[in-house]
């Protein structure tokens, strides 16, 4: 390999931080040297898989071969384990959310900015095909002009059982999958946020949200509905969109979906009552065959480049980043105003942060 591979440690050897260890090993400009977790049974598990363990943080951050920090511990302690890495002259990736308030989060990018290192969160749902075949959409136009985007995720297994459950450390499902539905739209909507009004939902028992419903006006026109619920044994689709001249669905993670338009070919013709429960109906008659077109579902946008590719380029000075931080900054207001809204049960309009 002619060109220099970059060093990480990964901080926090879970289920996300094995992962990383996976995907960065596909990657040949990042090689994982390390990795360092307060559970001496994860640093087992790693050095079972061939990356030494730290025995301390202090270890990991006083090694002049580590360049980079890759955090991928409870949300709680992102950003001080974050801060020391600055101060010790690494670069971070940070898993998502980056840190539970927009305070900690201004805290965490001073330090890299004095320190003059990257800040890179992994929001790595920017990548995801179901999303970008709708920002293809979007920015297309191909059902027209979307004006109505409904963008959710159903489970019915409730929160995982560990510290997912618990506000000290950052659990619930608003900062959990709330923070990448909200990610994808930030980024993919050029427009103000001009009003939010949520709910979170407490179903399970639990201190913190089980899941929760928010609804976006952009300035744009276009309305969002954001929703998270893991107490649905029965899923709705991942999104549902409309234009002004059509519908979309993507039902799953397979990518099954639809768009069904107006036929432009076919002149309106006035719809045949039908028969509805015990009435009779013209509204919601369904349109005849000719009057729409089924499609399949748009080729996805293309990212320029997957996520550590980016980065790389990013630490080299050949690129920028795909995830801002002033994005990444923007989805932490966001999140702070669902809160305001679901807990004073009111819709939130002052918005200072765009
Ligand atoms: P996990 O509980 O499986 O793993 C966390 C690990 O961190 C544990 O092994 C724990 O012992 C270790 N740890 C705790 N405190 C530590 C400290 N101070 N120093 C070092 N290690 C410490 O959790 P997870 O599911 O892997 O989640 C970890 C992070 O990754 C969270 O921020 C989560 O939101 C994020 N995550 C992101 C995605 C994604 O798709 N981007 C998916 C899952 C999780």
């Amino acid at each position: 390999n002619e060109f220099v591979k970059h060093s990480v440690v990964i901080v926090g050897y879970g289920g996300m931080g094995s992962y990383h260890a996976k995907l960065i090993k596909d990657n040949g400009r990042l090689a994982v040297v390390g990795t360092y977790d307060t559970d001496a049974r994860r640093g087992e598990a790693s050095e079972k898989e061939g990356y030494p363990a730290y025995p301390s943080y202090d270890a990991v951050l006083n090694d002049p071969a580590v360049e980079t920090i890759l955090i991928a511990t409870p949300n709680d302690v992102h950003k001080e384990l974050a801060v020391r890495a600055f101060a010790a002259g690494k670069h971070v990736i940070c898993e998502k959310p980056v840190t539970m308030s927009v305070e900690d989060f201004k805290e965490m990018t001073a330090a890299a900015e004095r320190a003059n290192r990257v800040l890179m969160v992994h929001q790595n749902r920017r990548w995801d095909e179901d999303f970008l075949i709708i920002k293809q959409m979007y920015e297309q136009k191909t059902i027209g002009e979307l004006f109505q985007i409904e963008s959710r995720v159903h489970g019915a297994n409730g929160i995982p059982g560990d510290w997912r459950h618990l506000e000290v450390h950052g659990g619930g499902m608003l900062l959990d999958w709330g923070v990448h539905l909200l990610d994808q739209l930030v980024f993919m909507v050029d427009s103000k946020i001009t009003s939010v009004s949520s709910r979170l939902s407490f179903i399970l028992g639990d201190d913190v949200d089980d899941g929760f419903e928010a609804l976006l006006q952009f300035e744009n026109g276009l309305s969002a509905r954001v929703e998270v619920g893991t107490t649905n044994f029965i899923t709705l689709p991942r999104w549902y969109v409309k234009g002004t001249e059509g519908t979309g669905m993507i039902e799953d993670w397979s990518m099954v979906g639809r768009i069904v338009t107006r036929n432009r070919e076919v002149e309106h013709v006035e719809p045949k009552p039908i028969q509805a429960g015990v009435g009779l109906t013209k509204t919601m008659a369904p349109p005849s065959e000719s009057a729409t077109l089924t499609g399949a579902l748009p080729e996805p946008f293309r990212q320029p480049s997957s996520f550590y590719d980016n980065y790389v380029s990013v630490l080299e000075g050949t690129g920028n980043p795909i995830v801002k931080n002033d994005e990444v900054l923007r989805v932490l207001n966001l999140i702070e105003a669902i809160f305001r809204s679901a807990r004073g049960g009111e819709t939130v309009k002052n918005f200072d942060f765009y």
